[in-house]
């Protein structure tokens, strides 16, 4: 079941929080995805956000609600993804004891289309994402004290120093990467053994999926995220900073 809302807001000060992020950082920067993901929910209940994409990181979503039952899980429902990524959140959402949420921008996409013409992610996808992705994110996660990413430090250059726990200063709250240290074959092997639900699209050359016009299958051999904005400078949507 999906549904629009925004998070239940926080108790904690944003400098508690701050602390509590940095004394994380520190205790379990060798710790395992599970226990990260075990403080998370015992640490944040009822104001713990997990985001997921529906990509590569369905199994993201499951580890949470094995600690969280009922967690809310937010999906950026941009308006333009492809049918199997759609498909994936329903699945997912039958799947695991979790509420699933659609974040959505404050257009459709034929309401942007008249206001900034037809095909905006072709002419200016960073304005594109910043409506349609970055607002919405930022307006939902104002609600909690704390989200849970799917970063993964072999995604690209940008993450490669991820922590498990990070003090996210542009949402002034925490964030929490416990699969920070996991391979591609990790995700897969976590998904096989659990039966989490995955992207369909991910066996069929899309190692990295986001909106379908910004999406292209990979060639063999080539980066993992090569065929996302593919020609641009872009490789990230502006979520993580
Ligand atoms: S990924 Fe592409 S279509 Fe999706 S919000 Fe960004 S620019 Fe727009």
């Amino acid at each position: 079941m999906t549904l629009v809302s925004h998070g239940p807001g926080r108790t904690r000060s944003t400098a508690e929080l701050r602390a509590l992020a940095e004394q994380a950082a520190v205790d379990l920067a060798d710790a395992s995805a599970d226990d990260v993901a075990a403080w998370a929910a015992r640490t944040f209940p009822g104001s713990l956000a997990v985001a997921c994409s529906m990509a590569g990181d369905t199994v993201l979503p499951h580890l949470v609600a094995r600690h969280a039952p009922g967690v809310d899980v937010l999906f950026l429902e941009t308006g333009y993804h492809f049918p199997e990524t759609l498909g994936t959140r329903d699945a997912l959402a039958s799947a695991i004891d979790a509420r699933i949420i659609d974040v959505l921008p404050e257009r459709t996409v034929a309401e942007q289309d008249a206001e900034h013409g037809p095909r905006l992610h072709d002419r200016n996808p960073t304005l594109c994402c910043q409506l349609r992705k970055v607002d919405p994110i930022n307006a939902e996660l104002a609600g909690y004290e704390a989200w849970v990413t799917g970063i993964r430090r072999e995604d690209n250059a940008l993450r490669a120093q991820a922590g498990v726990v990070e003090w996210d200063a542009v949402h002034a709250m925490v964030k929490v990467n416990p699969l920070a240290a996991w391979t591609f074959d990790d995700l897969l092997d976590y998904a096989g053994a659990h039966q989490v639900p995955i992207n369909l699209l991910l066996s069929e050359g899309y190692p990295s999926i986001g909106c379908a016009p910004c999406t292209r299958r990979v060639e063999p051999g080539e980066d993992p995220r090569a065929g996302r904005w593919a020609g641009l400078a872009k490789t990230e949507c502006g979520l993580h900073r």
